[in-house]
């Protein structure tokens, strides 16, 4: 079993095969939707039949088996929320991805593995520190797949109050409240070490902190500026809060660091389109510029899907049959968009699935932000 990461990702949309299909399954194996194997074995046979309709003449029946024989016999259901199956026989290709998250069921037969669905995945695993901080107490975790794969805490109590009966003139209490202040801004300091030390030892791609706006203001101050960068919004939940209360919040939380990251790139796509010639929207366009490598980041809208062309060159094509590059004869593809994910990721480019993005749906749901 492959664990899903970009090296991996971008291996699987390295694998060719023009004239046997290769096909990729993804299967929802969710035991909280899907209690007994049952459900989900009935699933996959509906995708093959599915498939069938529209490829009468193909032979999958080995790939059907490997498939079946995966799902009934080899799954391991413990901590695995969907599949990612990709089998092409006739070359002895079979790859299985295990997924932390749920996924859509499809099932589809392409010239190579279709990793788009994994792209998104990867992006939506990245871990997230949660910091928790008030004057005197500070708790660190790092959520990964909703749940904590690391937790510190630091607790530097401030001194209660300072006993006044022998002096209680001004001058010694705006002293005192000084030191304390001073106290408390060292927590803080300590703090945002304990949290860079953690983002250097375990990474994470966003940090989000929970704090009053004046401890907040404070620690930002401290933060190293490579933390700094990475602040997500603010999660609001008190520094005592049960683990369970600072998962549900840190869900919340992820959601709105994928949305965001979505959003900031649809509207540079957008600023760029306006600006001059380097970006570029529509399936069309967007298949020319990967022909001419000139893709720097592939922003696509999830499920969009078309049916196209495509040559034994790697040039991709809306119409065809006559390739744009070099005027060979193209074969036909189911997905085109999906061979144009995996062209962009063996170009080097980012990718980036957008869900329910209104402002990329209106560029034809597909667009480019070009390398020159
Ligand atoms: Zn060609």
């Amino acid at each position: 079993m492959t664990v899903i990461t970009e090296a991996s990702i971008k291996e699987l949309a390295g694998f060719k095969s023009s004239d046997a299909p290769v096909l990729s399954c993804y299967l929802d194996v969710d035991g909280r939707k899907h209690v007994r194997p049952k459900e989900y074995l009935l699933e996959l046979e509906s995708l093959k039949k599915k498939l069938l309709v529209t490829h009468k003449d193909q032979d999958f029946s080995a790939d059907f088996a490997l498939m079946s024989e995966h799902v009934r016999t080899q799954l391991d259901r413990h901590g695995v929320r969907g599949i990612a199956m990709f089998s092409c026989a006739a070359k002895n290709y079979w790859k299985v991805i295990a997924l932390p998250v749920p996924v859509a069921n499809r099932l589809s037969a392409n010239q190579s593995p279709v990793v788009g669905p994994l792209e998104a995945i990867v992006h939506e695993l990245e871990p997230l520190g949660v910091l928790l901080v008030d004057r005197q107490r500070a708790r660190m975790f790092i959520f990964q797949f909703g749940e904590v794969v690391e937790r510190t805490e630091l607790f530097e109590p401030l001194p209660r109050e300072y006993d006044r009966r022998d002096d209680a003139s001004r001058g010694s209490r705006e002293r005192e409240q000084h030191h304390i202040d001073e106290l408390a801004q060292q927590h803080f300091r300590h703090s945002a070490e304990v949290v860079f030390r953690l983002f250097q030892e375990k990474g994470f791609g966003h940090l989000s902190i929970g704090a009053t706006d004046d401890v907040h203001a404070a620690l930002e101050h401290h933060l190293h500026p490579y933390l700094r960068e990475r602040l997500a919004p603010r999660i609001h939940v008190p520094v005592a809060a049960s683990e369970t209360d600072i998962a549900k919040a840190v869900f919340e939380i992820e959601h709105l660091v994928e949305i965001e990251r979505e959003q900031s790139m649809v509207l540079k796509l957008r600023d760029t389109l306006g600006a001059g010639s380097k970006a570029v929207a529509g399936l069309g366009a967007v298949l020319d510029r990967l022909n001419e490598r000139r893709v720097a980041t592939l922003l696509i809208s999830n499920g969009f899907e078309q049916s196209g062309w495509s040559c034994a060159c790697g040039a991709l094509a809306v119409k065809g049959p006559k390739c744009p590059v070099d005027g060979q004869e193209m074969s036909r593809v189911d997905d085109v968009v999906s061979d144009a994910v995996d062209v962009a990721l063996l170009e080097g480019a980012q990718i980036v699935t957008c869900e329910g993005n209104a402002d990329l749906d209106v560029h034809g749901r597909i667009g480019a932000l070009l390398r020159y």
